[in-house]
């Protein structure tokens, strides 16, 4: 049986990014720049004040005090937006300046409003200044021509925003991979439904579909498929347009496991079971070239599975270089005792505290049973063989969703 880092590095090995294609930066966000971008302009554009207050000439200013202010004459107004068009700073002037507007010619500082006295035509400055102060430069953020992304830079909102600073409207990012999900078995009915007796609804269809979307996937819901040769292979050869397929079900050693069995026969299938704990019925192989990754049926299992070897899969077709999500620890809240040979994935709860983070294993652990994982946030991880885990030793976790600092006091809210 594959070790999971083996069964997840061949999957890896098989999948590029995307090609790139141009798109508009407010449809970027969360995508992988294909290009390194220079900067077309600097930042700031020009020299502009960091405050509200008075544009000086330094020398004009030296020796102020609170006990000595000195007086200027107020020449002339700058708000944010406007040109001090005709200003030039003359010894013994000051220009009234608003935090963004431009320094006037000839100004060498800018004194905050809150130290002086502002007295209609004058000004009276109660602190020297020092050259440079409280002036934002042209270009000391970017200069025209540096490199500000590089390819392989994710798009987050503070990237976007540097790029619509520097007026970049069109980026080339790698494509959003397509993501076929079919959903396998006789015996289910769509969430919306009502099962016949026997039937169950196919639980984990929404749920992939919500996590192909949050990994950078655009999911295409080919819906259930009945345990039929004819019907898999057809939904298949539609689900082969995508960039990548899921199914879920059908990957094991039933009677009626075909997604196997037509893989085996008709496309290709590198592997099948990997050793861990949910989810040892998992494949991977091509169905007409598209790569397919064939979940479990077990709804804990197949998220589980989407988590470890799809997750990764869709960044990598989506570009990324980070795949999967960092290995942390966390101390075990209570003891814990492993009997089973393959490396488990339990489903738990992890808290931020003073002294770490801290997990508590959910009650049901069951593949089949939910409540674990929808109560939770995140996987423990337990190496293969049997072992024996004391409340407060470490362990290895990995965490499903940002950890927010769960009961840790507002210091502001005192
Ligand atoms: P299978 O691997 O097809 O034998 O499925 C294993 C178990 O998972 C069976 O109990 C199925 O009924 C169940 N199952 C299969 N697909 C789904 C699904 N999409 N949602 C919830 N349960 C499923
Ligand atoms: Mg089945």
């Amino acid at each position: 049986m594959l070790r999971v880092d083996d069964a997840r590095a061949r999957i890896l090995a098989a999948l590029t990014a995307l090609p790139p294609r141009p798109v508009a930066l407010t449809e970027a966000v969360g995508a992988v720049l294909a290009e390194s971008l220079r900067a077309p302009e600097a930042l700031p554009p020009f020299d502009n004040s960091a405050v509200d207050g008075y544009a000086v000439r330094v020398g004009c200013v030296r020796g102020a005090s609170a006990a000595a202010p000195v007086t200027l004459r107020v020449v002339g107004e700058v708000p944010a937006g406007r040109l001090a068009e005709g200003l030039v700073l003359a010894p013994g002037t000051a220009v009234r300046v608003m935090t963004g507007a431009p320094v006037p010619p000839g100004a060498e500082a800018v004194v905050m409003r809150e130290d002086t006295d502002e007295r209609g035509e004058a000004v009276g400055v109660r602190e020297p200044a020092e050259a440079g102060e409280n002036i934002r430069r042209a270009g000391e953020d970017v200069r025209v021509g540096d490199e500000v992304l590089g390819a392989g830079a994710v798009l987050k909102p503070s990237a976007v925003a540097l790029l619509a600073a520097l007026g970049v409207g069109r980026v080339a990012v790698h494509r959003r991979p397509r993501v076929a999900l079919v959903a396998t078995g006789d015996e289910l009915v769509w969430p919306d439904e009502r099962p016949s007796p026997g039937q169950i609804r196919a639980s984990s269809a929404l749920a992939l579909e919500a996590l192909v979307r949050a990994a950078g996937g655009e999911p295409a819901q080919l819906g259930i498929v009945r345990d039929d040769r004819a019907a898999l292979e057809a939904a298949l050869t539609r689900a082969a347009e995508a960039d990548l397929i899921l199914t879920t079900g059908g990957v094991s050693v039933g009677d009626h496991d075909l997604v196997r069995q037509v893989l085996e026969a008709q496309g290709a299938i590198a592997f099948w079971r990997i050793d861990m704990q949910p989810g040892k019925p998992l494949a991977f192989g091509h169905w007409a070239h598209t790569p397919l990754i064939g979940l479990p049926g077990n709804p804990v299992s197949s998220l589980v599975g989407f988590e470890l070897f799809a997750r990764p899969a869709i960044r990598r077709l989506a570009g990324h270089t980070d795949l999967i999500r960092p290995p942390m620890q966390a101390r075990l809240a209570a003891d814990h005792e492993k009997r089973a040979p393959r490396r488990q994935f339990l489903r738990a709860t992890v808290r931020w505290s003073e002294t770490g983070l801290q997990a508590t294993l959910s009650a049901r652990q069951g593949s089949h049973q939910l409540t674990g994982l929808a109560e939770g946030n995140a996987l423990v991880v337990l190496p293969e063989g049997p072992g024996q885990w004391a409340a407060g030793d470490a362990v290895e976790v990995m965490l499903l969703e940002e950890l927010e600092a769960y009961g840790r006091r507002d210091p502001d809210a005192e």
